[in-house]
């Protein structure tokens, strides 16, 4: 097992590692207020955003999985990371340089095994793109990209390479960086025969494939040699730990800052489409490596789109206007209804991708078919009713009949008036004859199939909830929880001196005090001590729990002062003598007055001071403005 990281280490890594900076990689934020920020969750399946960010003290919180932590944990959960890999990426990215607590630096081979695979993608990469310069052997390779209107400054943008034909090229300098054959085998890089090892990409023109943060996961391999044994035209990374080709999409990384600022998102279907559109100013364009467009890439896309507090951007197929294409369209059409309503197709009239179109009309001509995208409803609509002749009155009786059932189908219900009255105009019939035939096509709807869902589902069930975790709204514990809050986000504030961990009634909320309280408190508000408070990030449980303390708001309309802070505290102290004043009660009505009559007037003395020791304290937190 490797050495741990030195701790201030860990905390020089915390401190420039800014945590919205690390979030933004993978969630568009936006301001919420009170120095906060807020996006939609990445680890639950949401449509308004739940995700929030409170950069001054390093914590996020989902509001509605309760996920949460540090900028160490958001890493963990999102990549799947250990702690040790999590500290070691960031250290990477910020220029930190690690040492390990039992002698010397990081030996290689103990490093975690995600950075050891993105690495050697990475030396991939460079190795491809030398070679797409400089061999001869990549002539055709150079060739192909410009026939299609890419220079060599374009193909260094997008970083494209080339795999040399020997397939042994890679390995030999790979494993000269120190990198053992099972590892590259892992990394997708190279495969391995009856022969041995060997490169999994020979004689092609390669496209690094690279995820939201930059780095290189995997690559796209176009074939360029007759001879090439390997019949597909294109080939990609298989899946590994790094690359998963229903999350991936080419061009994300360039693409994402256009994205997130101009609220669209457009598809294309390949790599050099991708690439013809950033180079004629489409820069918001992606594509799947390898795969059909599905509900992670959705995902992806929408974390990216956001826009306040709705999902309010565009997502733009660039579909073919042949049948693939119109099929791709109908089985986009039957899924989610935001989605849809949010979905738009642009189809090239005489069925040119993006790079064809730049190269045979130029770079105006691309931004023109993005900009006459039409909603997918509509195309649709069109695609059935294209099917009949509606100048014959038995045609048009069909085709209202067979569109019908399509509006039927949109479970937005707020949306079938506006469908209705489009295919009245369309089809060119009377209105009520078209609304009997949408009504009807409802009514056969096979039952227990949902009808409306325009509502955003909120709770889906596989919300992450520990076992042992209190439900704060949950009256009774609601005080606690925001007695520990006032802690957690104003220790300036805070005199924790009457209180301690058996003043709150459940064990983790107890354990919580211990551990907030177990440093001292800042006189200030201190950064250092926020990190302080999730050290030991390898509980991911207590940085989740201190991370929704540090970033719900409080509870009060007001910033909160000493007095407020005392407030809640005092209220947390009344309860407790609250709880002691009723078992003295009960035990003074078990105890007979006159047998036991020393004990009865001791317990008596000590309940009137208690009920005082109530009162002082209840006028303590109603005072502060807490009832
Ligand atoms: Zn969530």
């Amino acid at each position: 097992m490797a050495g741990r990281i030195r701790e201030d280490d860990i905390a020089a890594v915390r401190e420039r590692a800014h945590i919205d900076e690390v979030i933004s990689q993978h969630v568009t934020l936006r301001p919420a207020g009170g120095g906060s920020l807020k996006g939609l969750c990445p680890f639950h399946d949401e449509k308004s955003p739940s995700l929030s960010v409170t950069p001054s003290r390093g914590y996020y919180h989902c509001f509605g999985c309760q996920a949460g932590g540090d900028v160490f944990t958001f890493l963990q959960q999102i990549e799947g990371l250990s702690f040790t890999e999590a500290v070691e990426r960031l250290a990477g990215r910020y220029g930190v340089q690690l040492r390990f607590a039992e002698g010397g630096s990081a030996p290689t081979q103990q490093r975690g095994q995600r950075s050891r695979l993105v690495e050697a993608n990475s030396l991939a990469a460079e190795f491809y793109a030398s070679a797409l310069a400089d061999s001869a052997e990549a002539a055709p390779g150079r060739q192909f990209l410009s026939d299609r209107g890419f220079d060599k400054d374009a193909a260094e943008r997008f970083g494209i390479g080339f795999a040399a034909r020997s397939g042994e090229a890679l390995l030999r300098h790979l494993r000269q960086k120190g990198f053992r054959d099972d590892e590259l085998v892992t990394a997708g890089l190279v495969a391995s025969g009856t022969r041995g090892a060997y490169d999994r990409f020979r004689g092609r023109l390669l496209w690094p494939i690279r995820e939201l943060s930059g780095d290189v996961v995997g690559f796209g391999a176009r074939r360029l040699f007759d001879d090439d044994r390997v019949e597909a035209k294109y080939l990609n990374t298989p899946d590994t730990p790094l690359y998963k080709k229903s999350h991936v999409l080419y061009g994300v990384d360039l693409a994402r800052r256009n994205i997130s600022s101009g609220s669209q998102a457009v598809v294309v279907e390949g790599y050099t489409d991708v690439m013809a559109c950033h180079e004629s100013g489409v820069g918001t364009a992606v594509a799947t490596c390898g795969t059909a467009f599905g509900d992670d890439h959705a995902r992806l896309l929408r974390r990216l789109l956001l826009d306040h507090d709705e999902f309010r951007g565009e997502i733009i197929f660039t579909f073919d206007g042949d049948d693939a294409g119109q099929r791709a369209a109908m089985r986009a059409f039957q899924g989610d209804a935001q989605f849809v309503a949010q979905t738009y197709v642009a189809v090239e009239p005489e069925g040119l991708d993006p790079c064809d179109l730049r190269l045979s009309k130029g770079d105006a001509a691309v931004r023109e078919l993005v900009a006459r995208r039409v909603p997918l409803y509509r195309f649709v609509l069109r695609n059935v009713l294209s099917r009949y002749d509606l100048d014959r009155a038995d045609q048009r009786v069909d085709a209202v009949r067979d569109a019908a059932r399509l509006v039927a189908s949109v479970r937005d219900r707020s949306k079938v008036n506006a469908f209705t009255r489009e295919l009245t105009g369309l089809v060119g019939v009377d209105i009520d004859e078209v609304r009997a035939e949408v009504r009807r096509a409802s009514s056969r709807r096979p039952r227990g199939q949902p009808t409306t869902s325009s509502a955003p589902r909120t709770g889906n069930g596989s919300a992450p909830v520990a076992p042992d975790v209190p439900d704060v709204r949950d009256a009774h514990f609601a005080d606690e929880w925001e007695a520990l809050k006032a802690v957690v986000q104003y220790p300036h504030l805070v005199d924790v001196s009457g209180l301690d961990a058996g003043d709150f009634t459940h064990p983790t909320l107890s354990a919580l005090w211990s551990a907030v309280t177990a440093v001292p408190l800042p006189t200030a508000p201190d950064p250092r001590w926020w990190q302080s408070l999730t050290t030991d990030a390898d509980e991911p449980e207590t940085a989740r729990l201190i991370a929704g303390l540090a970033v719900e708001p409080m509870r009060t309309v007001t910033e909160p002062d000493d007095r407020l802070v005392s407030a809640l505290l005092a209220r947390v102290q009344e309860l407790t003598a609250q709880r002691q004043v009723e078992a003295l009660k009960s035990r003074l009505q078990r105890t007979n007055p006159i047998e036991q009559v020393s004990d009865y007037n001791r317990m008596f003395g000590e309940l009137v001071a208690l009920e005082q020791r109530r009162r002082a304290l209840r006028d303590r937190a109603i005072g502060g403005g807490v009832a």
